[in-house]
C-alpha cells in the first residue's frame, strides 16, 4: 500500500501514466492518481506569463481543492527567432484553443523565410509541486531542436512533427512514446521532481 496520494493537474492519461512510471522507477512509495478523480473541480484560469508561474497556480488550486499534494506542469513550444513565442501562448497561438494543426500551419507560415540555421527552438516544462500548507517547489525541463518546413510523422500531437530534436535525424513525431519521453522537457522535468517529492512526501 502506497503511502501517500499525490494528484496531478490533468485529464490526459498520457501525462498521468508518464508521471506514475517515473515515480514507481524511482521506487517512490507514492500512488498518482489524476484530476479526473476529482471531475467536479474546474480547470484554473492559466493567468501567469510563465510557464512556471501557470504550473503553481494549478498545483496551488488543486491542493486547496482536494487537501492532496498536488503536482501540475506547463508546457510550450519556443522558438529563438520569434523571441520565445509562442511560449505560453502555444495551445492557442492562431486563435483557438487546441487547434493543434492550426497552430503548426500558422508557424511554418510565419518562419517560412527563416533558413535552417536560424530556426532553433525548445520545447519547455515546467512541473510544479503544492502542498495544502501552501509549500511549492517548481522544476524545469527543455528539449532542443530545430524546426522543419513541414511537418514528418504520425506520432505525438501539437507541434511535434515539426521539431526535430538536436542529435536526431527524424522530427519527435516519428519517434515511438518511450523514446520520446526518454529526452522530453516533460520527461527531464518529471524527473527532476522525483527528489522534490521524496523530499517533501516521502
Ligand atoms: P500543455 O502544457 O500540455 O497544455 O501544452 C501546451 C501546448 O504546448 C500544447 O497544446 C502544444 O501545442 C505545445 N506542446 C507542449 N508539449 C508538447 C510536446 O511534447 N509536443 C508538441 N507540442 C507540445
Amino acid at each position: 500500500m502506497a503511502a501517500h496520494r499525490l494528484i496531478l493537474a490533468t485529464r490526459n492519461a498520457h501525462k498521468v501514466g508518464e508521471l506514475r512510471a517515473i515515480l514507481g522507477a524511482a521506487s517512490l512509495e507514492v500512488e498518482l492518481i489524476g484530476a479526473d478523480a476529482y471531475p467536479e473541480i474546474p480547470d484554473v484560469a492559466e493567468t501567469g506569463v510563465t510557464f512556471a508561474e501557470n504550473a503553481l497556480l494549478k498545483a496551488h488550486a488543486l491542493a486547496q481543492a482536494t487537501g492532496l499534494p498536488a503536482v501540475a506542469d506547463d508546457s510550450g513550444l519556443c522558438v529563438d527567432v520569434l523571441g520565445g513565442s509562442p511560449g505560453i501562448f502555444s495551445a492557442r497561438w492562431a486563435g483557438k484553443h487546441g487547434d493543434d494543426k492550426a497552430n503548426l500551419d500558422l508557424l511554418l507560415a510565419q518562419l517560412s523565410d527563416i533558413a535552417t540555421p536560424h530556426r532553433a527552438a525548445h520545447f519547455a516544462c515546467a512541473a510544479a509541486l503544492a502542498l495544502p500548507d501552501g509549500t511549492e517547489r517548481v522544476v524545469e525541463g527543455q528539449l532542443r531542436g530545430t524546426l522543419r518546413f513541414d511537418p514528418v510523422g504520425t506520432n505525438g500531437f501539437g507541434y511535434d512533427p515539426i521539431l526535430q530534436p538536436d542529435g536526431y535525424e527524424v522530427t519527435c513525431a516519428e519517434l515511438s512514446p518511450t523514446e520520446k519521453n526518454a529526452i522530453s522537457h516533460r520527461g527531464e522535468a518529471f524527473r527532476a521532481l522525483v527528489p522534490v517529492v521524496r523530499e517533501l512526501l516521502a
